[in-house]
């Protein structure tokens, strides 16, 4: 069912570390060498907090387990001792300066999810595809089994999840289908999938697919087309403004979002693409009207999906509908 509103969010992004223990072949984000590596300090976080905000996302990524490459780097750089325990610091100090963390951090186990329910708003992992590609052969994180549990894992959790499929990093459209129905079948389960990004592959300098094609415009429509038709109406599809166009055919389709934008900060995972701003967003979508949502959906909101530490913060921003107030 297509919505009369195109929504967005706006967020401030914290890629709180570059280091990972996967190598994907499309990854820029990636550090390639300890002189690459980066782990965001808690007084640069502090500064940006510091500076006005229209946010009121804070999005939390990283490389994944970046413990397990080197644990006494981790340590020195963070004072602590796991991803998971050094986010929820910073989730904590989000949540105190009116900011809802979603935390994006790779692979966790549900003991690792149970540790940051309660100081998210929403959390995700793009589950990318369920097929064995040579993409991703050295990146153990990118088993499709392993990123089905943790999906499955949060929706016991009752976490509003946020997930997504790549396109174009070589599978087939059997497969993008499969991927699609194996994400509903998740949310039949557990009611807990709010949006699902379909992002296409885009090439980047220096990456063992840097000379692949990105999915024609064509194809990534059809898969925009199918998703709707496959996903149940209440969960929104999302696509990236900044990587695909004309957005307003694939909303044509049944895409409803487009993600978050951030005045402070770039998409530090494809950083050769700036966000448009919201100014142009509004003109891109007419007539369609474009509303501001939370990193929380309305109907997470209404389901009171949410701990007591979000709740003030979640207050303060959503008017009746659940979108953010005007
Ligand atoms: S898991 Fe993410 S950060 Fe790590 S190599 Fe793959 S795409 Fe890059």
């Amino acid at each position: 069912m297509k919505k009369r509103y195109v929504t967005f969010s706006k967020n401030i992004f914290i890629p709180v570390t570059n280091v990972c223990r996967n190598a994907c072949d499309y990854c820029v984000y990636r550090a390639r060498s300890t002189e690459d590596a980066y782990t965001v300090r808690i007084d640069q976080f502090l500064e940006l907090l510091n500076t006005k905000l229209e946010a009121t996302e804070a999005l939390f990524t990283a490389g994944e387990k970046p413990e397990l490459v080197d644990p006494n780097g981790f340590r020195n750089a963070t004072g602590c001792s796991t991803l998971v325990e050094y986010t929820k610091e910073l989730c904590q100090l989000a949540l105190k300066h009116g900011l809802l963390p979603h935390s994006n951090l790779g692979v966790l186990s549900m003991e690792e999810l149970k540790e940051l329910r309660d100081v998210n708003a929403s959390m995700g992992l793009m589950l990318e595809t369920t097929a064995e590609l040579e993409a991703h052969k050295n990146s153990p994180g990118k088993a499709p089994k392993e990123r089905l549990k943790m999906i499955a894992a949060a929706g016991r959790l009752k976490i509003p999840f946020t997930t997504g499929l790549l396109i174009g990093i070589g599978e087939t459209q059997e497969d993008r289908i499969r991927s699609l129905k194996a994400i509903q079948s998740l949310h039949e389960d557990y009611g807990h999938i709010q949006e699902v990004i379909i992002q296409p592959f885009t090439p980047k300098p220096f990456t063992v697919m840097e000379k692949r094609e990105p999915p024609r415009f064509d194809e990534f429509k059809e898969v925009v087309r199918i998703a709707r038709a496959i996903l149940a109406s209440e969960i929104t599809i999302q696509v990236p403004p900044n990587l695909t166009s004309p957005v307003m055919e694939l909303i044509e389709l049944g895409a409803s979002d487009l993600g978050g934008i951030s005045e402070q900060t770039i998409d530090y995972i494809n950083p050769e693409s700036p966000w448009p701003g919201e100014e142009e967003l509004r003109k891109i979508v007419a007539p369609f009207v474009l509303r501001e949502r939370l990193p929380i959906y309305p109907g997470f909101i209404k389901k009171g999906w949410y701990s007591e530490e979000v709740r003030h913060v979640i207050e303060r921003y959503a008017g009746e509908d659940g979108l953010r107030k005007q």
